[in-house]
């Protein structure tokens, strides 16, 4: 459980360079690693091939996988996120995560939660996504949504839609940051529920620091607790070494 797949470099906002990235994974004897900067809508793409030569280059004689990859952006309720299929080529891994993209102009709650959970479903039925970043990352929205707002039966049928689609959940060790109104053990309750509704519907997870300096990769310590509370054994994770 050792491995980290969610990482930012100069490439986008992180503070440090991918060799510098790679470098720390190594000291921190980390069992995989993956550089996955962002690709935001309506930002240049020039950047991939230069990023993926880098990674390669880096990954040699490391003796643990290192991925190349991005950190889409879901941009619509369909599915749509800003990968296209040329870029997807070019990487090991993708990831995506909601930003807010496309929310309906309402205030109705209950709309923007439908909407929400129409994202998560159909993202799902993207084949050029493996891993949902940081699923749930929705305190932080202008639609202040709550955990608890979403039904049971939603998170059920959105972990269905993961299993079927083979999309990893990403365990981000940092996901309180998304919730700054809520004390963090209360937090951890809530995101540990979801996370054993995930884990009982055959849904395999990632875990990723999300770090954006030397100092923030393999900071995945909570990720791992929490997996383990939730029961997820090894046989439940993401294989970083199949995406080579
Ligand atoms: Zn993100
Ligand atoms: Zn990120």
């Amino acid at each position: 459980m050792n491995f980290d797949l969610h990482t930012h470099t100069t490439y986008s906002d992180g503070k440090a360079d991918v060799e510098m990235m790679v470098f720390c994974a190594e000291a921190l004897e980390l069992s995989a690693f993956a550089i996955t900067d962002h690709l935001n809508e309506g930002k240049p793409t020039d950047w991939i091939d230069e990023m993926v030569e880098r990674v390669k280059r880096a990954r040699a004689g490391r003796g643990f996988p290192v991925l190349c990859g991005v950190e889409a952006e879901i941009i619509d309720e369909s599915g749509g996120t800003t990968l296209t299929e040329e870029v997807r080529s070019k990487l090991d891994i993708a990831l995506a995560h909601w930003s807010g993209k496309g929310l309906p102009w309402t205030s109705d709650k209950n709309e923007i939660i439908e909407h929400f959970v129409e994202c998560m479903v159909n993202i799902c039925s993207n084949p050029l996504v493996d891993v949902i970043a940081h699923p749930f990352n929705i305190g932080r929205a202008p639609a202040e949504i709550a955990l608890d707002d979403i039904s049971t039966e939603d998170y059920r049928r959105i972990a269905r839609a993961f299993r079927d689609g083979g999309k990893y959940f990403e365990v981000m060790n940092n996901m309180w940051w998304w919730f700054p109104d809520t004390k963090p053990s209360l937090f951890r309750e809530q995101y540990l529920r979801i996370v054993r509704i995930f884990a009982s519907e055959g849904v395999k997870f990632s875990i990723g620091s999300d770090a954006h300096s030397v100092g923030g990769a393999g900071n995945i310590a909570w990720s791992q607790r929490l997996l383990r509370d939730a029961g997820v054994g090894e046989e439940q994770l993401i294989d970083p070494a199949s995406f080579l």
